[in-house]
């Protein structure tokens, strides 16, 4: 009670916060101060991608954080450079800047795309077409980014430059004029709802990027490293993006962004062009390379892909799901009432922790979950329904 006092008199109220305080994780189970376990489907919003307190995870971010923690970009640390490679060995990027949080990793993507259309172009061709319901972050840029209006409240004037289109290639090609840039898209939409773009439509606005030298831009910060069963969700659609960003299931619960380009913008942003103090930091880099290792073993991703199929079709079959919506552990789940928050509250009495996405209820489990695990998460889901 303390705990939750406390935290409404000197935390900025900018969160609707579950009553839930949490002290303790192993897995998929959270555990709160009485005990009780919880299983965590949300996985702290697709950011704990080996669960919590994964042991291999925990002993090289232990390692690092006991043999150095942070030196700033003023020098060079192993850790930063070995996950640097590690990105790009998937071999679709050349190189990588790495930052704190998705935000970030979009900032840089913008940047990116403003500054090879300044040196290639002029100074007015800087606009940015971006989708309807898409998320992009919270900074003032990625606000303004973010194709949807209720992101633009307060804080005015918003970054100049983006447009927004709806998801239909005809809205796209109409977007397009003299001073666009770049397209940016999430090939899922996670906080619009687990919204799954159609092959068609992002093949379409590939194309249409390479017919008027765009620049196409992938957030992948919520999509990417596993999470759909491919490394990185484009992978699905058969392009090749100019640059992505990465951040929550990279660091598997240490806060990192990064963003990837191709061999053709990689020296786009020279000395003194960009920073940020903690970047790239090696305990956060020494996290996120054991997670690359694991999602890197053999059978991995399939198996991200047949446990998504296994929940999906289970939680389908459930009584008050209308419909789900999928790609490997990325699920959006539709139910005939309208009261996802309601059924997210009901959840925690169940032992379970959900996200909710728009009138969805959204999960984002561990990459690690077991079918077991995903077998009782149904149980008590179904409970709560
Ligand atoms: C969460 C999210 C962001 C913002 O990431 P932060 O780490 O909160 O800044 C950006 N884009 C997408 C697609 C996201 O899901």
């Amino acid at each position: 009670m303390q705990i939750k006092d406390t935290t409404h008199q000197y935390i900025m109220d900018t969160y609707a916060r579950f009553p839930l305080t949490l002290v303790q994780g192993k897995g998929v189970y959270a555990y709160d101060e009485e005990g009780n376990d919880y299983i965590d489907l949300g996985a702290g919003i697709g950011v704990n991608s080996l669960g919590f307190c994964n042991e291999g995870w925990t002993a090289a971010v232990a390692k690092q954080a006991a043999t150095l923690q942070h030196v700033s970009n003023l020098y060079y640390t192993a850790p930063a450079a070995e996950l640097a490679e590690r990105l790009c060995a998937s071999g679709h990027f050349a190189k990588v800047f790495f930052g704190n949080s998705g935000a970030e990793a979009n900032e840089c993507a913008i940047k990116i795309a403003r500054k090879h259309s300044c040196d290639h172009y002029n100074p007015e061709r800087t606009e940015i077409i971006t989708l309807q319901d898409s998320f992009h972050g919270r900074t003032v840029t990625t606000l303004a980014a973010t194709g949807q209006e209720s992101f633009h409240k307060h804080f005015f004037p918003f970054t100049e430059g983006f447009v927004f289109a709806a998801p239909e290639i005809d809205a796209v090609k109409k977007a397009i004029h003299e001073n666009t840039c770049a397209i940016m898209l999430e090939c899922i939409q996670g906080e619009g709802g687990v919204n799954i773009l159609s092959e068609a439509f992002v093949q379409g606005v590939a194309a249409l990027c390479k017919e008027h030298d765009l620049l196409l831009l992938v957030d992948e910060v919520q999509t990417g490293i596993g999470r759909t069963g491919a490394l990185f969700a484009f992978e699905h659609y058969g392009i090749q993006p100019d640059v992505i960003s990465l951040a929550k299931g990279l660091g598997g619960g240490l806060p990192i962004g990064a963003c990837l380009c191709t061999e053709e913008l990689k020296d786009v942003m020279g000395a003194g062009t960009h920073g940020s103090t903690y970047g790239g930091n090696p305990v956060v880099c020494a996290g996120a390379n054991y997670v690359m290792e694991q999602v890197k073993q053999p059978a991995f991703l399939a198996e991200v892909t047949e446990k998504g199929d296994y929940l999906a079709e289970k939680a389908a079959a459930l009584p008050g799901v209308q419909s789900v919506r999928h790609k490997g552990l990325m699920i959006g789940i539709v139910l005939e009432k309208d009261n996802a928050k309601e059924v997210a509250k009901q959840c925690l009495q169940h032992g379970l922790l959900v996200l909710t996405a728009k009138n969805d209820i959204r999960l984002l489990p561990p990459l690690t979950i077991t079918k077991e695990e995903i077998d009782q998460a149904l149980t008590r889901l179904a409970k709560a329904l």
